[in-house]
């Protein structure tokens, strides 16, 4: 099946926005969002607008930055809520940010990680500052299905994750940010899909959906190529994710 979605938002905390945004976004017929979670509250709430939005893949998680806050009853009822979730995010490890957390992350992550091989899920991750840690957990837990957030790692790590079968996303903040533009000059085409974190704030910018034009006219600058081939090459490459985790919308 051919997904009928020109522009695709692979990480978007669509929760954090009002009702009436939610609404808006919901009824663009050329919007895919996959919905990320922060804790059990907000996956549970992402489950609900997903059920009212065709358009909305819900995913749900314990985002690394709210492990420190989670308890085990917590990341127990989140766990519960990946069979009905379309995917799990945002999940991953952080040295950047919370690097005081790291050791109840990688718990925490671990549990996610091999929930999703038991439910075939993609994984939306998040590994500031700890990139290599979380292919490692990926590839060693058997992982097929991921998606790596706002890629600005190391350039050499690009090649395991195209010999793994994951994806990067790549953030409007290549508009502002010199090492996602290095990211995108480096990768192949094949390997990347559009996202935009909203309602992050980033250097001054306000993240959101509406933003995934402009950064398809970077990549496709940064290319050297037609808009039109980057628009069809994350089409066919998300086409591509949703496909083998069988959750194409219709
Ligand atoms: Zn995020």
């Amino acid at each position: 099946m051919r997904l009928k979605y020109g522009m695709i938002d692979t990480h978007v905390h669509l929760w954090e926005y009002d009702e009436q945004t939610i609404n808006t976004y919901c009824a663009n017929g050329n919007l895919l969002l996959m919905a990320v979670s922060d804790d059990l509250e907000s996956s549970r709430r992402t489950l609900e607008i997903a059920r009212g939005c065709k358009n909305v893949l819900a995913g749900a998680g314990i985002h690394p930055w709210e492990v420190g806050k989670a308890s085990e009853d917590d990341l127990k009822a989140t766990l519960s809520l990946v069979r009905e979730a379309h995917f799990i995010g945002e999940v991953g490890l952080d040295k950047l940010f919370v690097p005081k957390t790291f050791s109840k992350q990688v718990k925490f992550f671990e549990e996610f990680v091999e929930s999703a091989v038991r439910h075939s899920k993609i994984l939306s991750v998040h590994a500031a500052g700890a990139w290599s840690d979380v292919l490692e957990v990926l590839r060693s837990a058997g992982v097929k299905l991921a998606v790596i957030h706002w890629f600005t790692g190391p350039l050499h790590l690009l090649k395991v994750i195209e010999d793994s079968g994951y994806f990067i996303g790549v953030n409007p903040a290549i508009m502002v940010q010199n090492k996602s533009r290095k990211v995108v000059k480096a990768a192949p085409l094949s390997l990347l899909l559009t996202e935009s974190d909203g309602p992050y704030k980033y250097r001054g910018m306000k993240l959101g959906p509406e933003l995934i034009p402009e950064t398809i006219r970077i990549i496709a600058e940064l290319k050297s190529v037609n808009p039109d081939v980057v628009y069809e090459a994350i089409r066919s490459n998300a086409e591509n994710l949703l496909t083998r985790a069988e959750i194409m919308p219709s």
